[in-house]
């Protein structure tokens, strides 16, 4: 039984976002409860066996370029400094290939820029040699890149506190009412509960609340394989990131990643979609070929109207308090853990200081205009 006086704040979602979010509030001594729907924490999007901490290669000016170098800046001291040999992020390095034209420019024409890591343009015979394969073109490398188990950092993440974080496994929230000056939380067991602040950390599901079904959020399939590693994949050192990458083994496995794909809801993979993953693997990396799939998994990102995740106070018409920190989409690695720490110094009052302009591209603020949009006055 959950006593209405023992916490700060429900955060709803146990994925990255939720964990992230969390741990930033008992780091302030808030009492936090969290809440996952599924019998684990991280089960759904932040579930892969592996995922890449990789900067956004940009261009100075831009602000998608400096949310995303602040958010690299803020993951990699959490995972080598903060939980240094607790959770296991394989710093190996990253090859970023000119898969794009933005990035085909960049690699050509300016200056490349991913915040305060190093980056490096490499020709195709020194990225040959870095990342242990053949590479076609020069590409960019980025020693501080790499990848980690997102299930782990979450779980270490919402653990870490466990006199100010309560986890419930197996509830989700059904419903969120503001009486009597609290959010009344309705669990799906039919109880219910208030609580003076919520986040919402639940991705898309988000929508399935009754109070927020107006937020814009799409879920956009994913799907990615595991294959058992080769001769002719045996000698990859580092991350490639094409249209698609691939890990160095582990454990014998290489991970590859990731389709993409709007409005398709199949929650089983797809051979079609794992050949389609290794056809263009093998395009771009030559000398691999023939992998093994070991298993392939399929999950949801949660995209925003701008690409932007929603992070901050939610607009909404029934009552202050209530925040949001979703819409991660293929980057929540970048997003979600700084995003729980903009969150928390806005519950904690605590002034965003160098988190200021992070805060302001994230804005939920932007959904505003939105809200009075799609909800009809009350
Ligand atoms: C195929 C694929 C590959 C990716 N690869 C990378 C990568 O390499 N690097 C990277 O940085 N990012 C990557 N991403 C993106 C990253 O995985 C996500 O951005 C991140 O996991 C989102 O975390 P989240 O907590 O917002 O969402 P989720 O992990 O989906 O967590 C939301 C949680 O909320 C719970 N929930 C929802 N509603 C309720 C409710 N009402 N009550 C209780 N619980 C609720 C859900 O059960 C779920 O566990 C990838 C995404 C996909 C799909």
């Amino acid at each position: 039984m959950i006593s209405s006086n023992t916490y700060d704040v429900l955060v709803v979602g146990g994925g990255l976002a939720g964990a992230s979010t969390a741990y930033a509030l008992a780091q302030r001594s808030l009492k936090v409860l969290l809440c996952e729907s599924e019998p684990r924490l991280a089960s759904k999007a932040s579930g892969n066996a592996w995922a890449l901490l990789m900067p956004y290669v940009a261009t100075q000016s831009s602000p998608p370029g400096r949310l995303y170098a602040k958010g690299f800046n803020f993951t990699h001291n959490l995972l080598t400094s903060t939980f240094e040999g607790l959770v296991s992020y394989h710093e190996v390095g990253a090859i970023q290939l000119p898969a794009t034209k933005r990035l085909s420019r960049i690699l050509t024409e300016t200056v490349p820029f991913v915040g305060n890591s190093p980056i490096r343009r490499v020709s195709a015979q020194e990225g040959s040699d870095r990342a242990g394969v053949t590479l076609l073109t020069a590409s960019f490398f980025i020693p501080q890149a790499g990848y980690c188990k997102p299930a782990r950092i979450a779980e270490h993440l919402a653990t870490s506190f466990p006199s100010h974080i309560s986890i419930s496994l197996g509830r989700s929230i059904e419903d969120l009412r503001w009486i009597d000056s609290k959010w009344s939380a309705l669990f799906n067991d039919g109880s219910a509960n208030s609580f003076t602040n919520v986040v919402l950390c639940g991705a898309h599901d988000i929508q399935k609340l009754p109070l927020t079904s107006w937020v814009p959020l799409e879920a956009i399939r994913g799907q990615t394989t595991q294959t058992v590693m080769t001769p002719s994949s045996s000698g990859l050192r580092t991350v490639i990131s094409y249209d698609g990458y691939i890990t160095p083994q582990q454990e014998g496995l290489h991970f590859i990643g990731a389709h993409y794909r709007h409005d398709d809801f199949d929650t089983e993979p797809k051979d079609l979609d794992t050949q389609e993953i290794l056809a263009r693997l093998y395009r771009t990396l030559p000398d691999i070929s023939d992998l093994k799939v070991a298993s392939s998994r399929v999950c949801f990102r949660a995209s925003t109207h701008d690409r932007m995740p929603y992070i901050g106070a939610l607009p909404n018409n029934d009552g202050p308090n209530l925040f949001i920190n979703a819409g991660h989409g293929s980057r929540g690695l970048l997003t979600a853990p700084l995003g729980g720490e903009i969150i928390a110094r806005l519950i904690g009052g605590q002034p965003l200081d160098n988190l200021s302009e992070a805060a302001g591209i994230c804005s939920s603020g932007r959904l505003s205009t939105r809200m009075t949009r799609l909800i009809p006055p009350s």
